[in-house]
């Protein structure tokens, strides 16, 4: 979900009826490799916990001749698909990279022209994005129809111990 890659829309000619260049980069960024060997190597390791021993039929992808970083690369460059998240083209903000005013969900600049749905996610969600775009979208409806927003709530959520993947990237390079 928090992939580096980062890929971009460029229009091909003035007409909006003309499609654009995308161009997505999947994978190409240093951090996606060590993620997805970390992952290959992360999900081994709950798998071969001793709760789940009567569950297990043996390893079906990548397989067990799959080992070192570089063949558990291979192995992603050649069935790693995309979860078409596309977003993020529009972000919301303030800062000079921004498209889409948060208090209002107006493009900066242009009168009259809101957007709401993925494209202005700020970030990728490190989740699916149907939930979000439809979380983004109530919010937006509030923000057009005047009404005020909820208050928030600030539950508690997932947050990557960097501790134990470090643990983890030791102990693959010593293994
Ligand atoms: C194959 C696939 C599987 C997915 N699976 C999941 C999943 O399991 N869980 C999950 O959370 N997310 C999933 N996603 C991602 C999720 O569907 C999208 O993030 C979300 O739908 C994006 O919402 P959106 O409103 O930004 O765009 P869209 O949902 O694409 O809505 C854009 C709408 O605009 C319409 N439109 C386009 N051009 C025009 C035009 N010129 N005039 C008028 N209307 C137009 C389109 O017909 C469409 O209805 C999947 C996406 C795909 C493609």
């Amino acid at each position: 979900m928090n992939s580096d890659s980062r890929g971009s829309i460029t229009p091909t000619s003035p007409s909006w009826r003309t499609p654009p260049a995308i161009q997505f980069n999947y994978l190409s960024a240093e951090k996606d490799r060590r993620d997805w060997i970390d992952a290959v190597r992360v999900t081994r390791e709950i798998m071969a916990q001793s709760a789940l021993a009567r569950y297990d039929g043996g390893e079906a992808e990548p397989g067990p001749n799959v080992q070192t970083d570089d063949q558990i690369w291979d192995w992603v460059v050649t069935n790693a698909k995309s979860a078409m998240h596309y977003s993020g083209t529009c972000k919301m903000g303030t800062d000079d990279q921004a498209v889409v005013d948060p208090d209002t969900m107006q493009v900066h600049g242009i009168e009259g022209v809101r957007v709401v749905d993925a494209s202005v996610m700020p970030v990728v969600t490190n989740a699916n994005t149907y939930a979000p775009v439809m979380v983004i979208a109530e919010k937006a409806a509030d923000i057009i129809l005047g009404r005020p927003a909820l208050p928030p709530d600030h539950t508690e959520y997932f947050r990557r111990d960097q501790t134990r993947t470090a643990e983890l990237r030791v102990a693959s390079k010593d293994s």
